[in-house]
């Protein structure tokens, strides 16, 4: 069925109106109308084909938030006009390891991402949410918090379980000292989970522009990476270090503030390599790791722990016409803290 949508052409071309086809709901699928689709800054990294795997044309998109239009016949979990949202994966392989255990993300086969990937027939492209519906096998669809209005709710489905999965991993809680570098998209969900969860939090941002906020947000203290004292007082204070920054910066400099037996867990993807010392891990025994998005169980027990505690993100609702100035603004650190596309404005 005919769908409207933006689209990236190339590289090097604006987000921009595309109209393309969607498949009609088979029987397991749900027909999603979507009101708002944040905007993550690894849109602007696989937009701007910053990882080198880019599909063109490309409907960015993956913070997906809508109220279900119609369902295949054999759709037993959501109904028409349900409030749903749809991350970053539609489809996986469903029987290996990871499957089978609910953590989908790191599926052997590979998952089929929301945009940027093809679909398991080997052909098609998948399409994001910049775009006013979406077709998702239900298995790959999550149930919004009725209590959460849809506009805020929906960076949760991306930046929301990119940092709650870490910090559930890693049993971010009382007596527990995270530190979350980047008060971004991602960063400033970070400290809002962290907090509920009971843990005592820092945010290391390059300056103090941020430090209201991040007060505001739930950090407990603020600190600025361009202050060469802050790596000196802050040296191996860490359980945990979340480093949520889109560029590469020293990763060096960041272990050196975990604290022995911690570990730095890096979500932010930067374009670039980043070098490493094993004199940055040896000393303390400590650990370096990455994390990816979460599971669909995961990522529904996330937006369920959200509802329980009201947790949203900060957002600028932004027309989907201005997304190009959207981009320019998130590349230079000035959001708070997400853009979210309106889709009404499509
Ligand atoms: P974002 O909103 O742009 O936030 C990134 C933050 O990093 C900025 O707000 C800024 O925070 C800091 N930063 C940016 N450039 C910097 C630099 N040159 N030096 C030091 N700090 C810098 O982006 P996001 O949407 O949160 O995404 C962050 C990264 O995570 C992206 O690379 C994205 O692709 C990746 N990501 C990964 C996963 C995953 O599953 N692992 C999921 C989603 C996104 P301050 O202003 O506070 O310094
Ligand atoms: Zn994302
Ligand atoms: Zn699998």
């Amino acid at each position: 069925m005919q769908t409207k949508g933006y689209a990236a052409a190339s590289a090097t071309a604006p987000i921009a109106p595309f109209t393309f086809e969607r498949r009609e709901p088979r029987a397991h699928d749900v027909q999603i109308d979507i009101k708002f689709c944040g905007i993550c800054h690894s849109d602007i990294h696989q937009a701007h084909d910053g990882w080198g795997e880019s599909i063109f044309p490309m409907v960015p998109g993956h913070e997906i938030a809508g109220v279900v239009a119609r369902v295949g016949s054999d759709v037993t979990k959501f109904k028409v006009g349900d409030k749903v949202g749809v991350g970053c994966f539609v489809d996986s392989c469903r029987h290996c390891e990871y499957c089978n255990k609910g953590e989908e993300q790191y599926c052997v086969a590979g998952i089929t991402q929301t945009y940027n990937s093809i679909e398991r027939d080997g052909v098609t492209p998948t399409m994001g949410g910049y775009s006013d519906k979406i077709v998702v096998d239900q298995e790959y669809v999550l149930r919004m918090p009725e209590n959460l209005p849809l506009d805020a709710a929906a960076p949760l489905l991306c930046a929301g379980i990119t940092l709650y999965s870490p910090l559930m991993h890693w049993k971010a809680g009382p007596g527990k000292k995270v530190a979350i570098v980047g008060l971004g998209g991602l960063g400033h969900m970070g400290v809002k989970i962290a907090r509920t969860l009971g843990a005592e939090v820092t945010v290391i941002s390059q300056s103090l522009r941020k430090q209201d906020e991040g007060k505001r947000l739930g950090a407990d203290h603020f600190y600025a990476s361009s202050d060469p004292d802050t790596f000196k007082k802050l040296k191996a204070t860490f359980d945990l270090l979340i480093n949520t920054v889109s560029a590469g910066i020293d990763w060096n400099q960041y272990l050196s503030l975990v604290k022995v037996d911690g570990t730095m867990v890096v979500v932010g993807a930067p374009e670039t390599e980043v070098p490493m010392s094993a004199f940055s891990l040896i000393p303390g025994r400590r650990s370096l790791a990455g994390s990816m998005i979460g599971g669909i169980k995961e990522t529904q027990e996330m937006l369920d722990f959200c509802g329980r505690y009201n947790i949203v993100s900060d957002i600028e609702l932004t027309p989907i016409q201005k997304v190009n100035e959207a981009y320019e603004r998130v590349i230079k650190s000035d959001v708070r803290y997400r853009f979210v596309i309106d889709m009404a404005t499509l």
